[in-house]
């Protein structure tokens, strides 16, 4: 689980077979369009039929939202690199399981300054690399969300997704992040950039939309409240930084299976699992208040309110009961709240302040409850178009104020 992997720009990269710039019908690419279930992604990963009915092309994801103009300017032949960020869901409020297999959402979600890098150069061929501690975890192949973002934006524009990506892996996999959707935005953002499309904030909101339920949220960061599936976004405001410890666990959890333990939890406790049994989710009114104030210890208050503001987190706990251990070491430590994160098994914990955040996390790695702790601030910018590498092949450096593709809504 640990320890760099050895794929990277000098390992093996990961060729694939992306379909032509028509197949975007095809049976293939099909799935891609059709999403999933909720938090769900490309492919059909959460708790809902893989024919499921998904955000269509053209749908309302990120309605409300209203991104700066991407700057997307690289010179001819260079690479482009964008930073993404993970997300925390301060609130996700669950539905019933709806006939088509999805459940309504009420999710507050909140970007948090853990970054993956994604990079994209000119190839004549598609290939992906991966680095860092989880890369292992992350497929090589068309299966893989920032390949899938890329020749989706291809196909809308009838071009070759030729293209090398590169993913800077540090957001955990598996972890309820949203890592992977943060790669998908990141790749679009990147490669919308290197091939000059120039598409709009509209169309890669509803590519983002086609791609999964979190990624319109990987793109725009900051804090938003998602509806339907999670993808249809209102941004939020927040009042000031949130300092925060995640415990990153061993092994990931399935988001579906997570779901479907939702399901069976809530038939097994009588009330039953579907939409005509469960109440419609709603956003908790002090917990958006406590956003929009920057109030760190009212937040801890709507976080913890019932028990958890996260209808999944009995769920995560029944699939991975260790997590209980996590969350109670946590609070010994004196974390104003600790939740599990979306679908688990990161747990994330708030701190009073970024000094009490290191004492936490440090805490925590000495607990052996947890695989390690990181600490990070919150709210974070959404995707953000990085400075194209110099010739020297320097780091690129963030670009100038006013660039981010879309600013955090705070
Ligand atoms: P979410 O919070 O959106 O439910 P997650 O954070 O729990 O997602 P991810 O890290 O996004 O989980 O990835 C879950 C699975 O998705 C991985 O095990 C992997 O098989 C697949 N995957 C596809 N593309 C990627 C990617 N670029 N990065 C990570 N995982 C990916």
């Amino acid at each position: 689980m640990t320890g760099i992997s050895a794929q990277g720009p000098h390992g093996p990269s990961g060729p694939y077979s992306p379909s032509s710039p028509s197949s975007a019908s095809s049976p293939s690419s099909a799935s891609v369009a059709d999403g999933g279930s909720n938090s769900d992604r490309a492919g059909g990963r959460a708790g809902a039929p893989e024919s499921a009915p998904g955000a269509r092309p053209g749908s309302a994801a990120g309605r409300g939202v209203r991104p700066r103009a991407v700057v997307a300017e690289p010179a001819a032949g260079a690479s482009v690199t964008v930073r993404v960020p993970a997300k925390v869901n301060v609130q996700l409020a669950v539905g019933g399981l709806r006939p088509d297999g999805f459940h309504d959402l009420a999710n507050v979600f909140l970007a948090v300054g853990l970054h993956d890098e994604i990079t994209a150069a000119p190839a004549d061929a598609p290939a992906i690399t991966v680095t860092g501690p989880d890369a292992g975890q992350v497929p090589l192949d068309r299966t893989n969300l920032a390949a899938r973002a890329a020749e989706l934006l291809a196909a809308h524009h009838g071009i070759e997704p030729r293209v090398r990506l590169h993913i800077a892996k540090d957001i955990p996999v598996a972890g309820g992040m949203a890592g992977g959707s943060a790669d998908a935005a990141g790749a679009l953002l990147a490669c919308d950039a290197l091939w000059g499309t120039r598409a709009s904030r509209e169309e890669l909101l509803d590519i983002c939309a086609e791609l999964g339920s979190d990624v319109p949220f990987s793109l725009v960061g900051g804090a938003a409240l998602g509806r339907g599936r999670g993808e249809l976004l209102t941004p939020l405001g927040v009042g000031g930084a949130f300092h925060w410890v995640f415990a990153v666990a061993d092994g990931g959890l399935s988001t579906p299976a997570v779901y479907r333990e939702c399901d069976r939890l809530r038939e097994v406790s009588g009330t039953g699992a579907s939409v005509t049994d469960v109440p419609d989710p709603e956003p908790s009114r002090p917990l958006l208040d406590a956003l929009a104030a920057g109030d760190a210890a009212a937040l801890a208050d709507a976080l913890m309110a019932g028990g958890t503001s996260n209808d999944l987190q009995a769920a995560a706990l029944s699939l991975r009961p260790s997590l209980a251990d996590t969350l109670a070491a946590g609070a010994r430590a004196g974390a104003l709240a600790g939740i599990v994160s979306g679908s688990g098994p990161t747990t994330a914990f708030l701190a009073g302040s970024a000094g009490e955040a290191e004492a936490l996390a440090a805490a925590l790695r000495d607990s052996g409850t947890c695989r390690t702790a990181r600490v990070a601030a919150s709210p974070a910018a959404g995707a953000t178009l990085l400075t194209p590498a110099p010739a020297s092949g320097a780091a690129p450096t963030p670009a100038a104020p006013g660039t981010a593709a879309v600013p955090p809504a705070v």
